[in-house]
């Protein structure tokens, strides 16, 4: 249902049109509710020639997100209020037929809250499961995994420094199996990480000092978040990458430890084995990430972690 009207892959229409169309009442105080301005937003398929739309559409269901693509780029999402099989209707919108096909748009569905996105549509199908990557079908995510996606296409969007304080001000008094904790401090992470990776690729260890992809690393704290004060939390400088090949582990537990000359040091314990010294003294080197911004911060790690700080 493409239209000059279009909104973020959507299409705005007037309530009005659809009201004939309706099944019931319910479905006519449904989209009244919805959209009290009288607008609302929809979009239409055909049933395609060996009719495989119509078996997705008659599976969509209310709660459902709606992912609306232009080219390679997922552009818009919308969450589905109900679905409408029509060719009057769209007909009506002046929508026509499909060129090379000459099918009505009439598998009609409506969508709410359209959200705007600028996103590859290689990286949601990966995020979605989905094996074949040039189908360019209409996309309709159900049930479970459609709030698993919502959430993932949150934390692709920028989150704001406000965002962040915010965040970080509800996480203080959320339980530690709370289910919103989660939730947010993925949205933390996912901050953090747009600071340092700036949508690249590629990052560097700021431990071992190596290059690795960027699903491989992590934003850590150097100064342990839970002992950190707001202003802490909230510290570019306290915030490094640090590699799921260890870095991030053996640092966080004090296994290694910056000391006040930069320099990666094996941590105080008395359970080394030659093994895990071996892998340690590997890691003996200068970071080069460390500067006077974040050199206090290492040295409140290394007491936090038991080890010397001078
Ligand atoms: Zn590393």
């Amino acid at each position: 249902m493409p239209g000059e009207d279009d909104f973020h892959g959507a299409s705005r229409q007037p309530v009005a049109a659809f009201r004939k169309y309706l099944k019931d009442p319910v479905q006519e105080r449904t989209l009244t509710s919805t959209f009290a301005n009288g607008i609302l937003y929809a979009r239409g398929a055909t049933k395609a020639l060996n009719n495989s739309n119509h078996t997705k559409w008659q599976r969509i269901e209310p709660g459902d997100l709606a992912l609306f693509f232009r080219n390679k780029l997922l552009i818009g999402s919308g969450e589905v209020v109900l679905n409408i099989k029509s060719a009057e209707l769209s007909d009506d919108l002046g929508r026509g037929v499909e060129p090379g096909s000459n099918l009505p748009y009439e598998l009609i569905y409506v969508v709410k809250n359209i959200k705007p996105w600028n996103i590859d549509r290689k990286d949601l199908y990966v995020k979605i499961g989905y094996n074949n990557p040039n189908q360019l079908a209409f996309q309709v995510i159900q049930g479970g995994k459609a709030a698993d996606v919502a959430e993932w296409l949150e934390e692709q969007s920028e989150i704001t420094r406000t965002q962040l304080e915010d965040i970080v001000e509800k996480l203080r008094d959320l339980e530690e199996t709370d289910e919103l904790r989660l939730r947010l401090a993925r949205k933390e992470q996912a901050y953090w990480r747009q600071m340092l990776f700036k949508g690249s690729q590629i990052g560097q260890c700021a431990i071992c000092n190596e290059h690795y992809p960027v699903d491989l690393l992590v934003a850590a704290h150097i100064k342990k978040r839970s002992a950190c004060d707001r202003e802490e939390r909230l510290d570019p400088n306290n915030v490094l990458p640090m590699c799921l090949f260890g870095c991030d582990a053996l640092f966080e537990r004090g296994y290694v430890f910056v000391d006040k000359f930069g320099r990666v040091r094996l941590g105080r314990s008395s359970t080394f084995s030659s093994t895990l010294r071996n892998r340690l003294t590997k890691l003996d080197r200068f970071v080069s990430c460390w500067s006077d911004k974040n050199s206090w911060y290492f040295a409140e790690h290394a007491e936090n972690t038991g080890n010397p700080t001078d």
